[in-house]
């Protein structure tokens, strides 16, 4: 596997993954493996109760490849334009695609076609338009509805007060199939103001939990602070840059009005 044949490097490319992708995705992600057993120690937590979702933005098709040959089958986009197209480069692999950002309607025709998983249900409208989708594609979706914990304007995401009418909506959508709830923290270093972020969505979860037994998840915690998101309860942690390497691209591209360094 290891002297599978890959596109040549650009510049760029090697300087973000090195001259030998291959070992550092495994290096990092045993890195990232025993962070986990350790946090789910220290909760009192069993390390299967928790999914690692690698965040494969930003890297390209072909390095993704090597990503697949160090055992990732699940990986996480946030734009869909950027998914599909990774999709279609490696549609002889077995991968599950996961969407983890935002989705307009009128993108909805792209997703159903290839994801497994959407990590940002935030309306009804599209709720309705997934389902309808969906049924014609004769397929199911594994949803997260996606909730703003941390109050930023900035955020995509429903008001926690949102929640629940969405929850009881979900029974007229027989295609989508509800695992949980996922939000993004708030971004800061400071641990202090993050972790309550995470402490709301489990909160609300339990409260969801309660109409629909099917949410039963947790997606939260990224690179920065996913073992504070286990210790609050996480069942997927998406986690991109730990694994990949710093990305090129700001944050601002994948949520509008984040000013880097506000908190
Ligand atoms: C990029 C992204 C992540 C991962 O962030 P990292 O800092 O790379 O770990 C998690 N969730 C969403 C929605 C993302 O877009």
């Amino acid at each position: 596997m290891t002297d599978q044949p890959t596109a040549p490097f650009s510049p760029d490319e090697l300087a973000r993954f090195g001259a030998d992708p291959l070992t550092t995705f495994r290096d990092n992600l045993a890195a990232v493996e025993q962070r986990i057993a350790r946090a789910c120690a220290q909760a009192g937590r069993n390390r299967a109760e928790v999914r690692l979702l690698p965040i494969t933005k930003t890297v390209p098709a072909h390095v993704l490849r090597l990503a697949f040959a160090a055992g990732i089958r699940d990986f996480g986009e946030n734009k869909i334009q950027e998914a599909m197209g990774k999709h279609e480069a490696l549609s002889d692999l077995d991968i599950r695609w996961c969407i983890v950002g935002h989705l307009q309607t009128n993108k909805v025709k792209f997703l159903t076609r290839f994801a497994h998983e959407f990590h940002a249900l935030d309306s009804l409208r599209l709720a309705e338009a997934l389902d309808r989708r969906l049924a014609q594609e004769g397929r199911d979706l594994d949803v997260y509805l996606q909730v703003n914990t941390s109050d930023e304007d900035s955020k995509f995401g429903l008001h926690p007060d949102e929640l629940l009418p969405l929850v009881e909506a979900l029974p007229r959508f027989p295609r989508l199939r509800p695992k949980g709830l996922m939000t993004l923290a708030l971004f800061s270093t400071d641990m202090d103001r993050v972790r309550p972020c995470f402490a709301r969505l489990r909160a609300l979860r339990d409260k969801a939990r309660a109409v629909d037994p099917r949410i039963a998840g947790l997606s939260m915690g990224m690179s920065g602070d996913y073992e504070l998101a286990i210790a609050e309860g996480a069942t997927v942690v998406r986690v991109g840059q730990a694994i990949f390497g710093a990305r090129p691209t700001p944050d601002s591209l994948y949520w509008p009005g984040f000013a880097p360094g506000a908190t």
